[in-house]
């Protein structure tokens, strides 16, 4: 089973993932971990990358289409992947399609997982003071100024797959401002 989880920065797109490659053995693939390690390459890539995640603003499609059609081709047994942070727009939505379809795969749903924005501004930029209270360094991006780019960005280009997977008949909407239990519970239900 393969499906997409949808959503805003800060939406619990990430730990929702995480629990469902525990709980069923499927494969995480978050286009922002593969772009966080690869800014750390020490390549040309990798410096201009930093520098657009930084400001907020999206990669460019070939890049991050590029990062999953390698994951996509590696093979493996597993339950099946989980795409997190991607597609984040129209054409990675088609290219995704195309890809999975290059290996004879389909995708069953796409969970959207719905908040208030108020509450994604709090969440992010308390995972922030978080991190920084813990004695760590927040994300380079969870900063006030990049975030309103991040949700501007989410707005404009990625919030149109909603309508785009409604369309096709994949969506699942999920309510993502209830418990993380909840919301697990709500994400099995949908998915069966
Ligand atoms: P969040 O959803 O919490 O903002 P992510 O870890 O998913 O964070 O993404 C962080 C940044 O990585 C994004 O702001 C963007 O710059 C870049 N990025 C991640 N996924 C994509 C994608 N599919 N297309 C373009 N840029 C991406």
């Amino acid at each position: 089973m393969n499906i997409i989880l949808l959503g805003p920065p800060g939406a619990g797109k990430g730990t929702q993932a995480r629990r469902l490659v525990e709980e069923r053995n499927m494969v995480q693939l978050s286009t922002g971990d593969m772009l966080r390690a690869a800014r750390t390459s020490g390549t040309e890539m990798g410096r201009r990358v930093a520098e657009v995640m930084d400001r907020g603003e999206l990669v460019t499609d070939e890049i991050v289409i590029g990062l999953i059609r390698e994951q996509l081709l590696a093979g493996g047994e597993h339950g099946g992947f989980i795409f997190d942070g991607f597609p984040r727009t129209l054409a990675q939505a088609d290219a995704l399609g195309e890809l999975l379809g290059e290996i004879g795969a389909t995708l069953h749903h796409v969970i959207e997982l719905q908040v208030n924005d108020d509450v994604l501004v709090e969440r992010i930029l308390g995972r922030a003071a978080d991190s920084v209270a813990a004695g760590g360094q927040a994300r380079a991006d969870d900063n006030a100024d990049s975030l309103r780019t991040r949700l501007l960005a989410y707005y404009k280009q990625t919030s149109p797959l909603v309508g785009y997977y409604y369309a096709k008949g994949n969506l699942k909407t999920v309510d993502g401002l209830a418990s993380m239990d909840d919301v697990a519970q709500s994400i099995a239900d949908a998915i069966g």
